[in-house]
């Protein structure tokens, strides 16, 4: 049994944080126990590490089946720079490649190695001649034609739990929902297997929710808020990638098209581009970003309507996977409706694609907090409003809308229910367009009645009174706007209808622009990342393989001039630290000789401070800050040493501090954190030691 104390050290030493998150260290313990493990966890939890890190601890080679090679260089590169000895094998290589491969692996020189279930028979030598400490079995859904990414391949994987029956398996995905779940623990012979349901909730994530109205403008305010920051546009169909990605570099975004139909070299040359920050924006079909683990993803566009929410949640995922605090805009539009319904009436399974349309036209919908409605579509039920989605920011107020209802209500009626929703508007507004003159609708009764509503905002309140039910789209009648039931209970019966008010896309952008002032460039997080981008060319590995951006960002705001400052940088292990310290320490150094600091220690501290005394959280107050929690621990103990109002204890153990005070004798009161780190053997983090010996300080 491996003791929890290596298990902590080993992430710090290999992968530089000083936390799991949620569930991975559960995970770790039950694969240690020898169990099988399923793993459901969304894009960007952190499934890698389950399986990484027991790979290191374990005797013996893990082998990890993953079904994208553009993946699995990517997770080897990761590996590789984090000094933990990985390999792939797959048919892009030759046999002389391959051969060196083996030979590492024969004199135990390898610990995880990669391969695509399709090339499994390329390893049947070393199953049988190596021992073998762990199988995992990445994107598992692959193997269940529930799943929305079936592989024929990974169905011939349940074999190798018959075969060898003592070699634990760990099968991972983002795939939620409970049929394929099973089916997956099923297929793979692992019906017992531990399952592990990670929170799908990904605070971080910003949801918002706009009508379609002049997409690019928006698209265009939206980049230019954001100078430098990674996005992905997802759109519809090729063209729409183009002719977004063309509009968008005459407005000089640097923006590229990506699409299935644009030759392979270029396609992959793009991607490496928008891995490597050299491209900032990418206009694509949802095919992209499968492959590519890319962390800082600073934003996601959908500029059409997702078909559904399994879809919208993964695409949205590959945003923020660093933890730093990202946006996602979507664009919703009848005609994308439309025309996803014509989709769905061609798929296989009409009912089902319809039905999954409909849930995901009710979030683009929603008047309640949107984050609420995607967790309980994956079965989660949360009972506090987000916070952090368009609703909750801007709750929709509402107001009589009885009189509009029954305008539109009446006007459909006139019209016998034989018109589209644009032509109901135009009745209504009294529009003088050909449409109207060839069909007469100049003499309906409620020809005009309603001028005073601009077209837009009807449609939006008629999109209200089809999601209350008053009103439905016959989308097998070309999309004619018919009466449902309820609606003879407001025509007739004078039942009252609340409308919400309209919030305007532009007016609520003002005040979000009076409100945060236009971003500054932050000059030494830019040298960093320039450091950092001349590194990972120098190297051949994408830039965010380095350091990621919460990690620069950390930097940035901490300055560690020394190695034992810069080890405590999460997102720093001694791998990292060897390789790469002396160049960041250097540049730090450097900018703060020259330049006046941006802000002085002081300032950031009481910043902290700020936030702490109106009662945020330790975690909430690096979320808002956009820094490392251990950042703001060192905040809090130099607030503490300043004679702040701060009660330490809530943030350490007794037990803890005892430890630390006995190490404070044995050690002979050392000077260092390091000196303690590594009495500790790494178990107790660096930050629990700063306020241990911040409050020992006192005590004396
Ligand atoms: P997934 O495979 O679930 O989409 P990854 O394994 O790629 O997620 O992890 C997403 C990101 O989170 C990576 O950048 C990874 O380094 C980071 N990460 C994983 N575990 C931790 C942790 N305990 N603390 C901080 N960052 C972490
Ligand atoms: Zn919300």
């Amino acid at each position: 049994m491996i003791a929890p104390i290596k298990i902590k050290s080993t992430l710090k030493e290999y992968f530089g944080y000083d936390q799991f998150r949620p569930l991975q260290e559960e995970i770790i313990q039950s694969i240690f126990e020898g169990n099988d493990n399923l793993v459901i966890m969304p894009t960007g939890g952190g499934k890698s590490i389950c399986f990484q890190l027991p790979a290191i601890l374990l005797e013996g080679i893990t082998i990890v089946i993953s079904p994208l090679i553009a993946l699995m260089k990517d997770q080897v590169d990761g590996l590789t720079t984090n000094g933990i000895a990985a390999a792939y094998i797959n048919s892009s290589q030759s046999e002389s490649e391959q051969q060196e491969i083996y030979s590492k692996i024969a004199a135990n020189e390898i610990k995880l190695l990669y391969t695509a279930p399709e090339s499994l028979s390329y390893l049947e030598h070393i199953f049988t001649s190596q021992k073998i400490s762990l199988i995992a079995i990445d994107e598992a859904h692959c193997i269940s034609s529930w799943g929305h990414d079936f592989r024929p391949a990974y169905t011939n994987l349940g074999y190798l739990k018959n075969r060898f029956p003592d070699i634990p398996v760990i099968a991972l995905t983002a795939t939620a929902d409970k049929a394929t779940r099973e089916d997956i623990a099923n297929q793979l012979n692992i019906p017992n297997a531990t399952q592990h349901i990670a929170s799908f909730d990904r605070k971080n994530l910003k949801l918002e929710v706009r009508p379609a109205n002049d997409r690019i403008t928006q698209i265009i305010n939206f980049i230019e808020d954001k100078p430098n920051e990674s996005g992905i546009i997802y759109c519809l169909s090729r063209k729409a990638t183009q002719a977004v990605a063309e509009k968008l570099q005459a407005a000089n975004i640097n923006a590229m098209a990506y699409h299935a139909g644009i030759a392979h070299n270029i396609r992959s040359q793009i991607q490496e581009d928008f891995i490597n920050d050299t491209c900032q924006v990418i206009c694509a079909t949802i095919a992209f970003g499968m492959g590519i683990d890319k962390s800082n993803v600073r934003w996601v566009i959908h500029y059409n309507l997702p078909k559904n929410i399994e879809g919208y949640y993964q695409e949205i995922g590959r945003a923020g996977r660093d933890g730093l605090p990202s946006d996602t805009l979507l664009f919703h539009s009848y005609g994308d409706v439309i025309q996803l319904q014509k989709f769905a009436q061609n798929s296989g399974n009409v009912d089902v694609q319809l039905a999954k349309l409909d849930r995901m036209k009710e979030y683009a919908d929603a008047l309640s907090c949107r984050r609420k409605i995607l967790l309980n579509y994956f079965g989660e039920l949360i009972s506090e409003d987000c916070g952090n989605c368009d609703v909750c920011k801007n709750p929709p107020q509402f107001f009589d809308g009885t009189i509009i209802a029954q305008k539109a209500l009446s006007a459909v009626a006139r019209l016998d229910g034989q018109e589209p929703i644009g032509t109901v508007i135009d009745v209504l507004r009294g529009a003088q367009n050909n449409t109207i003159f060839e069909k007469g609708y100049q003499n309906v009764k409620t020809y005009g009645i309603a001028k005073d509503i601009a077209w837009l905002d009807w449609k939006q309140y008629m999109t209200q009174l089809i999601n209350q039910g008053y009103l439905e789209i016959a989308f097998h009648e070309n999309n004619k706007l018919k009466l449902t039931q309820f609606a003879k209970d407001v025509l007739f019966k004078g039942k009252k209808v609340d409308l919400a008010n309209l919030v305007e896309a532009e007016k609520v952008k003002e005040k979000q622009k009076a409100k945060a002032p236009k971003a500054s460039k932050n000059l030494l997080f830019e040298r960093l990342r320039e450091l950092r981008l001349n590194i990972a060319r120098e190297e051949d590995v994408p830039a965010y393989q380095i350091f990621n951006d919460a990690t620069l960002k950390e930097m940035d705001a901490e300055r560690p001039m020394s190695d034992e400052e810069f080890i405590q940088i999460n997102g720093v292990g001694r791998k990292k630290m060897e390789n790469y310290g002396y160049q960041f320490i250097k540049e730090i150094i450097a900018f703060s000789k020259e330049k006046k600091p941006r802000r002085t220690k002081g300032e950031t501290t009481k910043k902290t401070y700020e936030l702490y005394k109106q009662g945020l959280s330790i975690a909430e107050i690096a979320q808002e800050r956009k820094l490392a929690e251990t950042t703001i621990f060192s905040h809090i103990s130099k607030l503490y040493d300043d004679g702040k109002d701060i009660d330490l204890m809530q943030f350490i153990g007794k037990q803890d501090l005892q430890s630390i005070r006995d190490a404070k004798e044995t050690l002979n009161d050392p000077d260092t954190l390091k000196a303690y780190f590594e009495h500790f053997e790494e178990a107790i983090p660096y930050s629990t030691i700063r306020i241990g010996l911040t409050i020992l300080s006192k005590e004396n």
